[in-house]
């Protein structure tokens, strides 16, 4: 049973852990360099990129992260998780670093004011025939993407559609939405399948 950590400096670590439990895996909580070194893969939660990123870079936790992601470590984050994963963002506060890993453009933010929180459709390649029920809240989406990452998910209906909000790259995924708050786990389940390959590989 591979373990899986969830960053725990903000966000909702909770729903993700169980999300992760129902899907088979093992989850520690991760807030100190040492707890990363145990973990076989690590979800990046959704709450707040700049609060995030701060708390990461305070607990000096930016490097060692990059340098686990680099070493093939698999990751998967979702919204403010998408943005931290994300090689280059718009919309950010001034000096906001990510962890990076992901190449994309991500746009915090994205879907506008009026828009703070929906839902939608979004049919995601590998994870089964249904839609996913997919919950946005102060989303960001993904602008453009490099060569290496596989589009895995589009906003399919409403102004948004076409818009790209789920990618992978290699052993890095991301969604813009929260697959955590649905009941329904099936990227979860994917992404553990992912480190369970993985730790079976390395
Ligand atoms: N808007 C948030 C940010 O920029 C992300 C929102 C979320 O994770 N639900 O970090």
């Amino acid at each position: 049973v591979p373990t899986i950590g969830v960053l725990a400096l903000q966000g909702d670590v909770r729903e993700h852990a169980r999300a992760l439990e129902e899907a088979g895996a093992r989850t520690v909580k991760v807030r100190r360099p040492d707890e990363l070194e145990r973990v076989d893969g690590l979800v990046l939660p959704g709450g707040e990129s700049t609060t995030m990123w701060r708390l990461a870079r305070s607990f000096e936790l930016l490097e060692p992260l990059r340098k686990r992601i680099e070493a093939g470590m698999p990751a998967y984050g979702s919204c403010a998780g998408m943005i931290m994963l994300a090689d280059r963002i718009r919309g950010g506060v001034a000096g906001q670093e990510t962890v990076g890993g992901i190449d994309m453009t991500v746009r915090r933010n994205a879907f506008g004011r009026q828009v703070d929180s929906f839902e939608a459709a979004v049919p995601l390649t590998g994870m089964g025939d249904t839609p996913y029920h997919a919950v946005f809240i102060r989303a960001p989406w993904v602008e453009s993407v490099g060569d290496a990452v596989e589009i895995l998910g589009r906003a399919e209906s409403g102004q948004n559609a076409g818009r790209i909000v789920a990618v992978r790259q290699g052993r890095l995924m991301a969604t813009a939405f929260h697959p955590e708050l649905t009941g329904d786990f099936r990227v979860h389940h994917y992404f553990a399948d992912l480190v369970r390959r993985t730790t079976e590989e390395d």
